[in-house]
């Protein structure tokens, strides 16, 4: 548990009466209450919205695990009440204003398919009903609101034919351990290691029609292409939530490039705009922005359910042309016409987590797990025409090599 490292908690609880009152402490020994409170201040009670046809009311964006615990402090002062990947923290880092307050937030947890990663693991009923039992266990929250399928399914005849994931959820459910079922979805169309995989729209749409399943995250940010727009609309229609992940595609390394900054309009931040954007101007139940400081915290929570202005309009365009240049969309579409079995999308995943997210630690875990790494690519350039983006793939496939080795 990466998060369990960095939090302290004796010194946060007793300096301040307010956070007393609140129920924060579980978290940050290294930043005074003080800082956190001025933080939430500024950013002020964020708006809810309804998730899906369960009727949950959560905040326009929510918060995750993944965040350093400062700023998931800072978040709970704001009101955010829906946890993404809580099954990270432990009996001891998990905040205990949530902990003590459990009914008031909703908290997920994320399982994987076992035996392999998420091409070639399976599902298996009683894998999954074990891991979320010891989840439970080890952090204390006593139940989980949401069990998420991470990454999905292969395809929808997956969906239809294997409904593992679905029994583990209900033998949990009338246990009362969790409430909720939703999933994650990438794509998997033209995936060598994964026969007959499809892409994530195709599946998304079979999973909301059919309607076990109640909410859905998927990678989703400013210049998506027609069919995730598309399949947003129809969740919409039918009552299916829809929370976008990946959101920030390339806005860290927007705000360190000084000339693209130069153009950039006054009065806004590639943050700020995104959040602003995600919130009002695109049919999402809510969306995960990641967060790495208090700081970045302020400047894109306080754009969440605000209007979208000329200036965060102008921002956005600037923003989704950048990321079209620059930033690997996860479409996936190369990847069927690299005969090495280069894991493209895997790679530059990896790569948008150490440099837009500043987690190299994690990037380079995952990136020396891979049987097929950047170095494996031979430069035929036979991937290039299928990227819808023009990107130079070998290029920044050895760009990240050299990154994540
Ligand atoms: S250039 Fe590299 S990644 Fe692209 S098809 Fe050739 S070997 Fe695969
Ligand atoms: S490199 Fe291009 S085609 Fe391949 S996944 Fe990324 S955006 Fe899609």
């Amino acid at each position: 548990m990466a998060n369990a490292k960095r939090f302290g908690r004796r010194e946060f609880i007793v300096t301040s009466a307010g956070a007393l009152a609140a129920g924060l402490g579980s978290a940050c020994g290294r930043v005074p209450v003080s800082e956190i409170e001025a933080a939430a201040a500024q950013v002020g009670r964020l708006p809810q919205r309804t998730l899906d046809r369960s009727g949950r009311k959560v905040t326009v964006l929510i918060g995750s695990a993944t965040w350093v615990p400062e700023a998931v402090e800072a978040g709970i002062l704001c009101g955010i009440n829906y946890w993404h990947k809580t099954d990270e923290w432990d009996r001891h880092s998990a905040p205990q204003a949530i902990v003590k307050n459990r009914e008031a937030h909703y908290c997920e947890v994320c399982i994987d398919r076992v035996r392999g990663n998420h091409e070639t693991g399976v599902i298996d009923e009683e894998a999954h009903y074990q891991l979320v039992k010891q989840a439970v266990e080890r952090t204390g929250l006593r139940y989980f609101d949401d069990m998420m399928f991470h990454f999905g399914y292969h395809s929808t005849a997956e969906l239809k034919n294997n409904r593992a994931f679905i029994r583990a959820y209900e033998r949990l459910k009338k246990e009362g351990l969790v409430h909720h079922l939703c999933h994650s979805q990438h794509s998997y169309n033209g995936n060598a290691r994964v026969p007959g995989g499809e892409d994530r729209a195709a599946i998304l749409t079979a999973v909301a029609q059919e309607g076990v399943y109640e909410h859905a995250q998927f990678p989703f940010t400013f210049g998506e292409g027609e069919a995730l727009t598309k399949f947003v609309s129809f969740a919409k229609s039918q009552g299916f939530g829809t929370t976008a992940m990946k959101t920030t595609a390339g806005a860290a390394r927007m705000q360190a490039d000084r000339e693209f900054m130069k153009q950039f309009p006054a009065g806004t931040t590639p943050h700020n705009a995104l959040a602003r954007w995600l919130t009002t101007s695109t049919g999402l139940s809510t969306a995960i922005v990641q967060i790495n400081n208090l700081a970045q915290f302020v400047d894109t929570y306080s754009g969440a359910g605000k209007p979208l202005r000329a200036a965060d309009a102008r921002a956005i365009e600037l923003m989704s042309a950048y990321t079209n240049r620059e930033v690997c969309r996860l479409c996936n579409e190369c990847q069927s016409h690299c005969a090495e079995g280069v894991a493209i999308a895997d790679i530059l995943r990896y790569e948008r987590y150490a440099t837009d997210y500043g987690d190299r630690e994690r990037a380079r875990r995952l990136y020396v797990q891979l049987d097929k790494r950047g170095d494996a690519c031979q430069v035929c350039g036979t991937c290039l025409p299928h990227c819808p983006q023009g990107l130079n793939i070998p290029a920044k496939l050895a760009d990240a090599h050299r990154l994540l080795s």
